[in-house]
């Protein structure tokens, strides 16, 4: 076992049963404070490490001065997965109940470990690159169930390919980042003509993002294996969408307007090592995938997520959603492997969305275009008020856990409030 996830681990900084973030987890974010530009730290209980401290102090070996204050983690990333691996080790023994170094000096320990309500937390990398993938099965049978209700609900090709399309690494902002609700062309297909104005099925999506670690030459595909290990870790994800928007413009290049003006992500990156205690088997793949796509053995996670609604002007979050990272079809590795396949250079830093993360029960559907059947059947709140789609002043919350041997490993939050249209014209 590796021993920075061993379960009976305790760390001297006291973390809450049940915290997202025990000795375990040791997940990486960007934070700030009134004195301090930004700069990597890891989240251990309600403290957050410094990690450009710790490194200056010596107690992370050797590593490229300064690598921790770039205000992204792209170039710590970018020193590859021996060294992930080798500074992750270094700060779980440094955290560990039964080491002093850094527990029993004082001054050093209050320069480096900061309470988390202190710091601010920013988008944790540069994002170089953005693509979203469609490779939950249910997710994409609803949907094609109600956008073509006279066809077979998954085309061809959806069994033989990890479906993406290019996104926009521009829009991808930090929890807890107001959203504008979008201005856009819409037809449904009863209407006569197109017409514009801001969008009136605003969504969310529940994803996963896998940031990757490991570039590629271009010209020089990735194998299963290679991709599986040029994952540096996940986030929680949020890729708002516009349906109104999308349903009219998505044939026949796919979606554009509907998606490119913004995506949450959660502040933490949560390692894949860290996450390997969550490995599982995923569905099985019939037909078998082609050669280059297969996998075996424990390629999926098993992370529970959740979304909470809290209404415009109100105090209490519904939960309308709870699903699980394991329902995806395709793997994030198959997701890269197909990325990188035809030739594509991907970069330290590229996000890849999951696609929206449906379980097999109307409740563990992972948009609000799936739990109210496009309207048909709003979601009601515990306010008693109804959601079809979301309001202005809605605020939502993704939330997301590993449960492995008493042991909890969450994100942080992945939260957004929906703004008003802007002024136009
Ligand atoms: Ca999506």
């Amino acid at each position: 076992m590796n021993p920075t996830t061993d379960p009976t681990l305790v760390s001297w900084v006291e973390t809450a049963q049940g915290s997202d973030f025990p000795i375990q987890n040791l997940p990486w974010s960007i934070f700030s404070t009134a004195d301090r530009a930004p700069r990597a730290g890891i989240a251990i209980g309600d403290r957050v490490l410094d990690a450009a401290v710790l490194a200056e102090a010596g107690l992370l070996g050797d590593l490229p001065a300064g690598v921790f204050a770039t205000g992204v983690l792209n170039d710590f990333i970018a020193l590859g997965p021996e060294t992930w691996s080798r500074v992750r080790a270094a700060v779980s023994d440094l955290l560990r109940a039964d080491t002093a170094r850094l527990r029993d000096d004082t001054a050093l320990r209050a320069a480096a470990l900061l309470p988390a309500t202190s710091v601010k937390l920013h988008l944790p990398i540069r994002v170089e690159g953005y693509t979203d993938f469609y490779s939950s099965r249910e997710h994409a049978t609803n949907v094609g169930r109600m956008f073509r209700p006279d066809g077979e609900p998954l085309l061809p090709n959806w069994l033989h390919i990890p479906i993406g399309y290019s996104g926009r690494a521009s829009t991808i902002v930090v929890s807890g980042t107001p959203i504008h609700r979008p201005l856009g062309q819409t037809r449904a297909p009863s209407d006569p003509a197109p017409s514009f104005g801001p969008c009136r099925k605003l969504d969310f999506e529940l994803e996963m993002a896998a940031i990757v670690g490991v570039p590629n030459e271009m010209g020089r595909p990735m194998t299963i294996a290679e991709a599986d290990r040029a994952i540096f870790g996940f986030a929680l994800f949020n890729d708002w969408s516009a349906r109104d928007i999308q349903q009219w413009e998505y044939v026949p290049l796919g979606p554009f307007q509907a998606k490119v003006f913004a995506s949450t992500l959660s502040p933490w990156i949560v390692t894949a090592e860290a996450m390997a205690v969550a490995r599982v088997e995923g569905p099985r793949q019939e037909p078998e995938p082609l050669t280059y796509l297969r996998q075996s053995g424990a390629m999926n996670f098993d992370v529970e997520l959740e979304v909470a609604l809290t209404p415009a002007g109100g105090s209490e979050p519904t939960v309308i959603s709870r699903s699980n990272f394991a329902h995806m079809y395709w793997s994030s590795a198959q997701q890269l492997v197909h990325h990188a396949i035809g030739g594509c250079a991907m970069k330290v830093g590229d996000v890849l969305g999951s696609g929206t993360i449906s379980g097999p029960t109307p409740g563990s559907y992972g948009s609000l275009l799936e739990l109210s059947w496009n309207g048909k059947t709003p979601v009601t709140l515990a306010d008693g008020s109804a959601r079809s789609f979301l309001l202005d002043g809605d605020r939502l919350a993704i939330r997301g856990r590993v449960r492995r041997g008493g042991v909890t490993l969450g994100f942080g939050p992945c939260d957004g409030e929906i703004l008003a249209a802007p002024a136009f014209g």
